[in-house]
């Protein structure tokens, strides 16, 4: 006897509606026949049986949508059914392919993990077990992480998929900041940004709009339905993938005992042969600049503002500050950008701050640079921002972007040998290992560059760890990065400065953007791409060390950038390549071209 389910018919796909059954009941069904069709919101797919027999129930009627998992029909078996050859899995099946070897997990002795720099003093390792929890026997799994954000869901789903009973703690919301209070929400209202942008230059292409006027009300609807539907897909996937989830506060004590309590103080002991912790972060804030919510915000009140403030001032001029001050400039609000930093966006290449600032003022924001806060005060007109030398600033609200601290304080780690920096950073070697052995810890609450797609990095990283599979450490220097305000930035490498810092000789290769055919027809021509490359005896360029870029969708057009410069490929080399036109990303092309001491168009 087989159960037929619902099949997970894509990363995010959490629901199928059956369009069609080929086969009734009491119908022979061989492995592989097709046996049903299926639509999703992603694809039209027709089903193949996963074992062969009689086709003794259908549980889901055509028209009915059913969650992922959903047994849908049973298969009993038949004297003249064929045997099944092998079990095989439907094309698009999240489990792992059958026939690989069951995995094998690096044995929990301190043998493997050796902590990077000082061991902890034995005395802490032999404390006891904060955990006055009895563990049952059956809470044992291969791996716990605590923490359901990027990195901690990440190393669940990787490990899962090779295999291993992974566990979940999470205290409040799978998907973390990212999903919740962080990348998701940030570009969801950016994309709100970026129509009322298109209408304000529909008249450009001949389209005559009136004025928008915004529902902020629906904007948030809107961006909740995205947010909403991918947590779904998350949970969806973890639960297909078999992760035990747990809802509670987790602590880690010794010997890999991680306590979860509840929302009723009802607390669980469990443990594992490994354990990760990814406990991320939360907003971190300036010393006069307490959080109310609701004159000084941070991210995460920003990003659930029910209507446009007239007035605001960011402080921080980083990859969130500028995400936000470029929002909240399109959708009407009179924005005032302060930051510490000579230039916005610290880290990315002078040429594209420079064009971020520029874009900034061109529309209307004013932007201070290299200038330090002091404080504010409530006035009848509004609350007074200080700033710099006797500068002020009226504004109906304040948003603090100033960086994120790690959440390691209520991990309780007593008894082990996890070291937490004074930052609050949990130490770990080039493999993310710990002091304590068979404890990992991974994305925000370490001190690696905060981004979601390094914690999934990570995660990915400690389980072929675990698995014995000697991975790389991540090259943290060349991570993309990419920042979503208007125009956009995008990079990897080395900026032309830090190139020159490291002693490298090198050639520089700029080309704008108003040139590009793709960038005039959309209109949108402001920025531009910049390549760096060691320089060869004869003036052209060799191996690339870093790509930057502003302007259009560079967001989407870093990949071969990244590519090129992880690959440590040379200008000859990228130049081959031919790139499509009319694109943006023949910008790239040309930029690369001309470090040859050739050019095409540039
Ligand atoms: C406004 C904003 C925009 C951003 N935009 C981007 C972007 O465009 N691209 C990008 O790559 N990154 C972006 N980031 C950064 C990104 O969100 C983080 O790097 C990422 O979420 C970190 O993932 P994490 O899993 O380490 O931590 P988190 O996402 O913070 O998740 C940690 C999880 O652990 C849970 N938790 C904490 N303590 C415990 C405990 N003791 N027990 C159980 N559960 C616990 C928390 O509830 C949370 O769900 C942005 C961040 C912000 C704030």
């Amino acid at each position: 006897m087989a159960d037929v389910v619902m099949p997970q018919l894509g990363e995010t796909v959490t629901e199928g509606t059956i369009t069609r059954w080929f086969k009734q009941p009491g119908d022979e069904v061989a492995i592989d026949e097709v046996l049903f069709e299926v639509s999703t919101d992603k694809v039209d797919s027709e089903v193949p049986s996963p074992a062969a027999g009689v086709l003794n129930e259908i549980v889901v009627a055509e028209g009915e949508t059913v969650d992922v998992g959903v047994v849908l029909a049973r298969i009993g078996d038949a004297a003249a059914a064929p045997a099944p050859a092998a079990a095989q899995a439907p094309e698009v099946s999240a489990e792992p392919p059958s026939d690989l070897p069951p995995p094998v997990l690096v044995p929990p002795t301190t043998e493997v993990g050796s902590p990077p720099a000082a061991a902890a003093p034995a005395a802490a390792a032999a404390a006891p077990s904060p955990a006055a929890v009895p563990v049952s026997a059956t809470s044992h799994h291969d791996v716990i992480v605590i923490g359901g954000g990027p990195a901690g869901y990440g190393a669940a789903l990787y490990g899962a998929a090779a295999g291993l009973d992974f566990a979940l703690v999470e205290m409040d919301k799978l998907g973390g900041t990212c999903l919740h209070v962080g990348c998701i929400p940030a570009k969801e209202l950016l994309e709100t940004a970026a129509v009322v942008r298109a209408i304000g230059h529909a008249d450009e292409f001949g389209i005559t709009v009136g004025e928008p006027s915004i529902d902020f009300g629906q904007v948030q609807v809107r961006k909740n339905k995205v947010i909403d539907t991918l947590t779904a897909g998350v949970t969806g996937l973890l639960k297909h993938r078999k992760v035990t989830i747990y809802d509670g506060v987790g602590t880690l004590g010794a010997n890999r005992t991680v306590t979860v309590t509840g929302a009723d103080g009802a607390a669980v002991a469990i443990t594992a042969d490994h354990v990760v912790l990814a406990s991320g972060s939360s907003p971190r804030t300036l010393p006069g600049f307490e959080i109310d919510g609701v004159n000084v915000m941070t991210s995460d009140e920003v990003l659930s503002l029910d209507h446009v403030p007239d007035r605001v001032a960011i402080i921080g001029g980083g990859a969130i500050g500028c995400e936000f001050a470029s929002m909240l400039l399109d959708v009407g609000s009179e924005v005032t950008l302060l930051e510490y930093m000579p230039n916005l966006i610290p880290g990315a290449d002078i040429d594209c701050s420079r064009v971020v600032e520029r874009a900034f003022k061109g529309r209307g924001m004013t932007v201070n640079t290299g200038v330090a806060v002091s404080g504010w005060e409530p006035t009848a007109d509004g609350l007074k921002v200080n700033f710099g030398e006797g500068d002020s600033v009226i504004v109906d609200k304040i948003a603090v972007s100033v960086g994120r601290a790690p959440r390691s304080g209520n991990l309780a780690l007593d008894g082990t040998a996890v070291q937490v920096d004074e930052r609050g950073f949990v130490e770990i070697d080039p493999l993310c290992r710990t002091h304590e052995p068979h404890v990992y810890a991974i994305g925000d609450l370490v001190n690696t560059a905060q981004l979601a797609h390094v914690g999934f990095a990570e995660g990915m990283m400690v389980v072929k760890d675990m698995l014995g599979e000697t991975p790389m450490p991540i090259d943290y220097g060349n991570v993309p990065w990419c920042i979503y305000c208007h125009p956009e930035v995008a990079f990897a490498g080395m900026t032309e400065q830090q190139a020159k810092d490291e002693g490298f000789d090198v050639v520089v290769s700029k080309h704008k953007y108003s040139g590009n055919s793709r960038a005039m027809i959309i209109g949108e021509t402001d920025g531009l791409v910049k390549v760096i490359a060691e320089k060869l005896p004869d003036g052209t360029g060799g191996r690339i060390l870093g790509v930057h870029m502003a302007g259009p969708w560079v967001t989407e057009q870093l990949g071969q950038g990244y590519l090129a410069v992880n690959w440590e490929a040379t200008v000859n080399e990228v130049a081959q390549f031919i790139q499509p036109h009319p694109t943006l990303s023949e910008l790239f092309g040309e930029t690369v071209l001309a470090l040859t001491g050739r050019s095409l168009h540039g």
